[in-house]
């Protein structure tokens, strides 16, 4: 710990830079040269484009054998143009950090290098997951799992920084804990015509709208209530001319889900009323549904070894340790987690001395720079944890 608080100067800095120079998913090039170049001469395995994209898999590799566990940590920024001021603010116009990826990296960095340090004492080998694109299904992780490269991993962590809290608390969900989505498109074929004569058409546009109403009680009628589900239609495409019945119409939603029944369920009865408006309407439906994130599951077992580990760490850095409610956002850490037994956890990073704070992907988001170290420290924990109980 002592190591992390003397490099935690570092690590803003490294933060800074990645906020100045910010990437789009899947263009994160600079990026990922920047984070090779960190580790390049030092004693490590470095695995540059793994699973296709700008991912980097460092493999530190401990004196004694033993354990395989991955450190995950993004480093892509959204299409957003940055509004805070910042003497560092986005150099890339209309994209910026507006995530906290940048203070996952930074934090990731320095901790990985205090890790390579430290390589003779490791009982077993720490795979440093830098993952690129995050924020655009499919996403930069399913790419990395397939790359085969993280076939050995017994187990994998992550952080993400939140504002929710101020900088010193951590906090830990045990099961499903970040939702799952996926995304539809609807398209419906009735029969075009004048609109003085409905008789002679079939409109595309009445059908549709009952397909928006009949939707809203999937959730409200028909999943248990005790399970989160959001289905938003974001996307209807109805605009014509007064006097002219469409023949045909578009529509687009997003699905949220946590647990797999509720997934499944919104799945068949999507089906259900489009075949239902199909009879109804006597009009013809082409349902496409793309399954995307997975719902984030964290191993009960790892939660609660990661609980217990930083409830008793006594560290002025890490002030509490609670439990987070689930959160209806998504997260591709859930592709790891989903393959192997994993936490994700979250830090607050909540600015100090400040009217209002700004969510995730607000042009304003900011974070407390004090939060970098208590996510290395908290990381560091839960790694001698683990290699404790499995050594
Ligand atoms: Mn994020």
């Amino acid at each position: 710990m002592k190591m992390l608080e003397s490099r935690k100067d570092e690590m803003i800095q490294i933060r800074r830079h990645l906020h100045e120079y910010p990437e789009l998913s899947f263009q994160e090039e600079k990026t990922a040269q920047y984070i090779e170049s960190f580790y390049r001469g030092k004693d490590v395995e470095i695995q540059t484009k793994a699973g296709g994209g700008y991912g980097i898999i460092v493999t530190i590799n401990g004196n004694k054998p033993g354990k395989t566990i991955g450190l995950r940590a993004d480093f892509d920024a959204l299409p957003i143009k940055e509004e805070t001021g910042l003497p560092f603010q986005s150099k890339n116009d209309g994209v910026m950090h507006a995530c906290g990826h940048d203070g996952h990296t930074a934090y990731l960095m320095v901790l990985a290098d205090c890790l390579i340090e430290l390589k003779d004492k490791l009982p077993g080998t720490i795979k440093i997951i830098h993952q690129p694109a995050e924020e655009k299904p499919p996403g930069g992780a399913k790419g990395m799992l397939e790359s085969g490269l993280l076939g050995d991993l017994d187990g994998v962590f992550g952080i993400h920084l939140l504002p929710h809290a101020p900088s010193g608390v951590v906090s830990w969900r045990s099961g499903y804990s970040m939702a799952g989505m996926a995304h539809f498109h609807l398209h419906v074929q009735g029969t075009g015509g004048h609109g003085s004569s409905p008789h002679l058409a079939n409109d595309a546009i009445v059908a549709g709208s009952y397909f928006v109403t009949a939707l809203q009680t999937i959730v409200s009628r028909r999943l248990n209530p005790f399970d989160l589900g959001v289905i938003t239609v974001g996307s209807f495409d109805g605009k014509g001319v007064s006097n002219v019945i469409r023949d045909s119409i578009e529509l687009e939603g997003d699905v949220r889900y946590m647990t797999p029944e509720a997934q499944q369920l919104t799945y068949k009865e999507l089906n259900r009323l489009v075949k239902g408006l199909e009879a109804m309407f006597d009009v013809k439906c082409r349902l496409t549904y793309t399954q995307g994130y997975p719902s984030l599951y964290n191993d009960p077992e790892l939660t609660l070894l990661a609980r217990e580990s930083l409830e008793g760490m006594n560290d002025p850095d890490i002030i509490q340790v609670v439990e987070s409610p689930p959160i209806s956002g998504s997260e591709d850490f859930s592709y790891f987690s989903q393959a192997v037994p994993g936490v994700f956890l979250f830090a607050g990073c909540r600015p100090k001395n400040v009217e209002q704070v700004y969510s995730n992907h607000h042009p304003k988001f900011d974070i407390d720079e004090d939060s970098l170290l208590v996510a290395a420290k908290a990381m560091a924990q839960l790694v001698c944890a683990y290699f404790q109980i499995n050594e």
